[in-house]
């Protein structure tokens, strides 16, 4: 017997970054939005914690107890006393180290799943719980569909979003590291004082009417700056997503990806092609949101 999740990647149509804390982490203003590029976990009961992975990344995924996959079992497991025997197999469709939650999908997809295999109950509000221990961006990987995250960006409030955005993706040609992005952000901001982060309301107006025009007006990523000062080689795909006529061009998340906010899938099609050609990036990919959250096939 074997439970396979499916989980989406997010974009942050909005990431606002506070000043550094005194607990090395940042107060956040986070507006994601899960989109339709996917990870499959499943598990299967084995004889030892073991973790598998396939995919054109698959080689950079580590599949030690460091593997967010991993670290999901093992938290279910020890809040229940029991063996986290389980082979974990990641079908790997979220670029890896990208500012696209990949590791967050994963260990909110295993987390789901080990609780259908052991049928551990686990409370939505448990889930949530735990997924808040395993990182900053796990917990919406669970819940999916359009959220804003405040505190580290875990604590969430879901969003209503009245239509489809389309996007494009392309992916760059090595990973950028969150917290050095972080360390260059607090880098560039010495010295300098640091609004609150809050959420923009122009921008949750445009999600809630489904307007591309006017979310692409309110897009920002505090994060930008700094990836673009540690991979300055993004601000050349982001021209050339730009040039194709992409309505907003932005890094996702911390970065490396881009992101590219189209008015349909027509369009989003195009801006794929002309990134493609523009030879800045090395795969691009689209994808349209909001979509669920992890989900049981
Ligand atoms: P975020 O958008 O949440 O900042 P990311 O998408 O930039 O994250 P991930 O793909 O989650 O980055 O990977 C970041 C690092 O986490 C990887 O370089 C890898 O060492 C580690 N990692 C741990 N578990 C996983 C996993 N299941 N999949 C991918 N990377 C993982």
């Amino acid at each position: 017997m074997s439970v396979t999740v499916r989980v989406p990647a997010k974009v942050n149509v909005q990431l606002a970054v506070g000043a550094a804390r005194p607990d090395g982490f940042h107060d956040l203003a986070n507006v994601f939005l899960a989109v339709g590029l996917y990870d499959e976990v499943t598990v299967t009961p084995a004889d030892e914690l073991r973790v598998t992975c396939a995919g054109p990344d698959a080689a950079q995924v580590p599949l030690d107890r460091t593997n967010l996959a991993a670290r999901a079992a093992l938290a279910l497991a020890a809040r229940r006393g029991i063996e986290p025997n389980v082979h974990l197999h990641i079908d790997k469709d979220i670029p890896v180290a990208g500012g696209m939650a990949g590791g967050s999908a994963d260990g909110a997809g295993a987390l789901l799943a080990c609780d259908r295999l052991w049928g551990t109950g686990a409370s939505r509000a448990e889930l949530l719980a735990i997924c808040a221990e395993l990182g900053s961006d796990v917990p919406f990987s669970l819940v999916g569909g359009a959220a804003l995250g405040v505190g580290r960006g875990e604590l969430l409030t879901g969003l209503d979003v009245g239509g489809t955005f389309h996007w494009v993706f392309a992916m760059a040609e090595r990973g950028l590291s969150t917290p050095a992005v972080f360390r260059e952000f607090d880098r560039l901001a010495e010295g300098r004082q640091i609004p609150e982060p809050v959420a923009s309301q122009d921008l949750l107006d445009a999600l809630a009417k489904g307007d591309a025009d006017a979310l692409a007006a309110a897009v920002t990523n505090d994060l930008q700056p700094p990836a673009l000062s540690l991979f300055p080689e993004l601000a050349a795909t982001l021209a050339a997503g730009r040039d194709a006529g992409a309505l907003a061009s932005l890094v996702s998340g911390s970065g490396p990806t881009t992101a590219f906010l189209t008015r349909d899938a027509e369009a989003a099609e195009k801006v794929a092609e002309a990134l493609t050609a523009s030879g800045t990036c090395r795969t691009v990919r689209t994808a349209a949101g909001p979509v669920a959250g992890a989900t049981v096939l």
